[in-house]
């Protein structure tokens, strides 16, 4: 049993703090955040996480997981002190460091006499480490304290099972105290096989951002292909499905769609722009994964423009707004990007989401749309859907109901949820992501009865035509 103290009790600190007092430690979890532990404090869960709440009961009640105000106390306390804090993006896109290096001036002023690590879990640029360490280890004048980097891979909707399950861990530390206690706060883990990654402060940084590049960089790469699929008639659904049956390339992460979002995707690749360029590097692919991946939301704002002949006063029911399923996450989510694409033409926009919906309305954003109490009711009398976020319940849509709701049939399956034909055959015209095949097109644009205009075919390629003339 190791006392822990986690500062910091957002989305990482919160699963972090329940998992290590499952694992059997002594966890303290502490905010600046007030209200945050004052609900927690009250039993509720600041934020949707699925079975959060009943591994956060289970250890409360054994008394191995507790909320406190106090972040000085808690930290003086503990030998172990996890940090887990945002590190948000500023507006050149770098990351805002000064919750971090806050952290390490409360545990600099509170170092007690005993040894103390802290372990840097918030996703910081490579040296944000050693250089906690560094004013951590004027502050103690010969105590001892260490700084060890341990990134955090959790995936939001399912942060538990791949906290408890992760792919590996890493452990970024270089003395061997500091090594043996987290080896040790991780041992449950070795039982399950996980594998360890053991080095260095620096590679362990880089490691959490080369991972999320490398991601983000397959997705911004199957969107180009989509894009290259609408102008060409080919069908990306199917050249992702071939080309994941490679080994080498894999399945995953291959899903065309409206763009990634999230609080790690965009924020880890434009810091990685910028501390690569700090450090005399460009990382031209993670540039063009930005570059891309801004375009493909506004590509998606042209895609329903074209298809409906103008927005201007037409009325589009977005379907999704959290930036995956599971979650009730908005920050940088696609259907934010989209949503203000569509009002800036003058759009009115009619949303819903399983559980995200109030995190919408608190929003400046919130104030401009309207929101419905289930994907029919957002439809009725629109003159599109847009399912922006692969929720379950959109992906079992009865189709002939949503085309008898809307004002006109048309379907914006921004995450190829359904097979064109289907959608076709409920009457709806269908406008997937990379899914121009000459014959889905044909089905699509001749099942559109009710569609007081043709929708255009393959409005996409007609877009990216005349920009090359343009050009
Ligand atoms: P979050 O915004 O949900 O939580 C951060 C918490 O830190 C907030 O509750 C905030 O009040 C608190 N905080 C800020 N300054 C503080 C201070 N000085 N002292 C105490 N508490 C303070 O953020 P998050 O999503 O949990 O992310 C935390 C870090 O983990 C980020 O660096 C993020 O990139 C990284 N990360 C996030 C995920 C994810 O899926 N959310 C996954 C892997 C890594």
């Amino acid at each position: 049993m190791i006392r822990i103290a986690v500062v910091g009790t957002g989305y990482v600190g919160l699963v972090t703090g329940a998992c290590l007092a499952d694992f059997g430690n002594r966890v303290v979890c502490v905010d600046v955040d007030r209200g945050k532990i004052d609900q927690l404090l009250r039993g509720e869960i600041p934020f949707y996480e699925p079975g959060l709440k009943e591994l956060v009961d289970r250890n409360r009640g054994n008394g191995r997981l507790r909320f406190d105000h106090d972040v000085a106390a808690a930290v003086r306390a503990a030998p172990v002190v996890f940090c887990a804090v945002g590190t948000p993006p500023l507006s050149d896109g770098s990351a805002d460091l000064a919750a971090v290096f806050a952290v390490g001036d409360i545990v600099a002023a509170n170092l007690g006499g005993g040894y103390k690590v802290v372990v840097q879990k918030s996703t910081a640029p490579v040296g944000t480490a050693r250089e906690l360490w560094r004013r951590l280890r004027r502050a103690a004048r010969g105590g001892q304290v260490d700084v060890a980097s341990n990134p955090e891979f959790l995936r939001e909707g399912a942060a538990i099972e791949t906290f408890m399950r992760p792919d590996r861990v890493v452990i970024g530390a270089e003395t061997p105290r500091a090594t043996r206690l987290l080896r040790e706060i991780y041992r449950p883990l070795y039982l399950i096989e996980t594998p360890m990654v053991v080095t260095g402060l620096e590679t362990a940084e880089l490691i959490k951002y080369a991972s999320n590049a490398f991601l983000a960089t397959k997705i911004s790469f199957i969107n180009e292909m989509a894009n290259l699929c609408e102008a060409v008639g080919a069908d990306v659904h199917t050249v992702a499905k071939a080309m994941g049956l490679d080994g080498r390339i894999g399945r995953k992460f291959l899903h065309a769609g409206p763009g990634y979002g999230g609080s790690c995707f965009p924020k880890d690749t434009s810091a990685m722009v910028r501390f690569a360029r700090r450090h005399g590097e460009r990382v031209r692919l993670v540039e063009a994964t930005v570059a891309v991946n801004r375009a493909q939301h506004q590509r998606m704002v042209r895609k329903i423009e074209t298809a409906l002949g103008g927005v201007r006063g037409k009325r589009v029911a977005v379907l999704g707004l959290a930036f995956k399923p599971e979650t009730d996450d908005l920050r940088a989510a696609p259907a934010l990007a989209i949503i203000a694409g569509l009002l800036r033409r003058g759009a009115e926009i009619v949303a819903h989401d399983p559980v995200a919906m109030d995190n919408a309305r608190a929003l400046p954003v919130g104030k401009r749309i309207a929101f419905a109490p289930d994907a029919y009711a957002a439809a009725a009398g629109a003159d599109a859907a847009v399912i922006v976020t692969e929720w379950n319940p959109y992906r079992r849509l009865d189709l002939k109901r949503l085309a008898r709701g809307l004002r006109r049939p048309v379907l914006f399956d921004l995450r190829n949820v359904y097979e064109p034909a289907d959608a076709a055959r409920a009457g709806l015209a269908y406008h997937g992501v990379g899914r121009g095949t000459r014959a889905a097109a044909k089905t699509a644009t001749k099942a559109a009865p009710r569609t007081a205009r043709k929708p255009a075919r393959r409005p996409a390629a007609k877009a990216a035509a005349r920009r090359g003339k343009k050009r």
